[in-house]
C-alpha cells in the first residue's frame, strides 16, 4: 500500500481555477446569446423604433415607406422605319413631331416630386407596339399616354382615344381625356373633336376594336391626336405652342390625380394603391 497522497487543494485551485472561471464565463456569455434577437441586436434600433411607433400613433401619419413614385408612361408614337403619317409636302413627319411633344412632356413632368417618367423611345427608333404596352405593364405604371398626330384630306382639330371596353376604372381614362382636353383648349386649340372611343376608321363590325396600346395596356391610358398634320394651322399652333401644350398635358395629368387623391407633392402614392385592375 502506498502512502496516502494528500491532496493539495492550492495546487488544485491553481491549475483547475482558471479553467472553470473560463466555463462560467463561456455559459454566461451563451446565455445571454440566446436571449438577443439578431434582428434587434443594437438596442438602439428598438429605442427608436419604438420611439418612431409612437410618433406614428400620435400623428396617425404613414412611414415614408408606405409611399411610392407615380409612375407615368410617355409614349412617342411610331418611329424609326415607321414614319407615322406625314404633311401633304411630305417634309414632316409624325414620328418627329411626337417625339418632340412627348420629351416636352417629359420635361413638365420632371418638375413634380414624386414622379417616375417612362419613355417608350427617346430617339428616333422603331419600338414594336406590343413592346410598348410591355413596357408599361412589366412596370405597374399608374397611367399611359400615347402621344400622335392626325391626317385627312380636311379637318383640323385634336382628338382624345380610349379603351372601347374597358372595364373597372374606365372612368380614369376618361377623366384624363377631359382633363388634358380641357387643358389644351386653354392653351388654345384649332377645335376640340372629342373624346372617342375604339379604333379610328373601322368598320361597324370592328367598333370593338381599339388602338392597340389602349388594348393592351394594364392601366389607364389614352392616347392624344394632336392636331392633323395636313393643316397648316395645326402645324403652326403645334410648332408655336409645343411648350405650353407640353405644360398642359403634364399639367392635367397632374391635376387629375391629385383631385382623386391618388397623389400628393408631399408624398407621392399611397403604396397601395392601384390602377391595374381597369381592363377586363
Ligand atoms: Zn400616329
Amino acid at each position: 500500500m502506498g502512502r496516502r497522497r494528500r491532496i493539495r487543494w492550492d495546487r488544485v485551485l491553481i491549475v483547475f481555477g482558471p479553467i472553470l472561471l473560463l466555463i462560467i464565463l463561456l455559459c454566461v456569455k451563451c446565455h445571454h446569446g440566446d436571449d438577443e434577437d439578431p434582428g434587434n441586436a443594437d438596442p438602439g434600433t428598438v429605442e427608436s423604433m419604438t420611439v418612431s411607433e409612437s410618433a406614428q400613433d400620435s400623428a396617425a401619419q404613414p412611414a415614408q415607406s408606405e409611399y411610392r413614385d407615380l409612375v407615368l408612361v410617355v409614349d412617342a408614337g411610331h418611329g424609326g422605319n415607321d414614319t407615322g403619317t406625314n404633311n401633304q409636302a411630305e417634309t414632316r413627319f409624325e414620328k418627329d413631331d411626337n417625339l418632340r411633344l412627348s420629351l416636352a412632356v417629359e420635361d413638365a413632368l420632371n418638375r413634380y416630386p414624386h414622379v417616375q417618367i417612362i419613355m417608350t423611345r427617346e430617339t428616333d427608333v422603331y419600338v414594336d407596339l406590343q413592346e410598348r404596352c410591355d413596357i408599361a405593364n412589366n412596370a405597374n405604371a399608374d397611367f399611359f399616354l400615347s402621344l400622335h398626330r392626325n391626317s385627312a384630306s380636311a379637318g383640323n382639330g385634336v382628338e382624345i382615344w380610349i379603351n372601347n371596353d374597358s372595364a373597372g376604372d374606365v372612368a380614369m381614362d376618361k377623366l384624363m381625356a377631359e382633363y388634358i382636353m380641357e387643358w389644351l383648349e386653354q392653351v388654345g386649340i384649332s377645335n376640340n373633336r372629342g373624346i372617342k372611343k375604339g379604333l379610328r376608321n373601322t368598320s361597324v363590325e370592328a367598333e370593338s376594336e381599339n388602338y392597340y396600346v389602349n388594348r393592351f395596356t394594364n392601366m389607364p391610358s389614352c392616347l392624344v391626336e394632336m392636331g392633323f398634320m395636313t393643316s397648316e394651322l395645326d402645324n403652326s399652333n403645334f410648332d408655336t405652342k409645343l411648350n405650353e401644350y407640353a405644360d398642359a398635358i403634364a399639367g392635367a395629368v397632374m391635376e387629375l390625380v391629385t383631385d382623386k387623391g391618388i397623389y400628393t407633392e408631399q408624398h407621392g402614392v399611397p403604396a397601395s394603391w392601384s390602377t391595374t385592375t381597369r381592363k377586363g
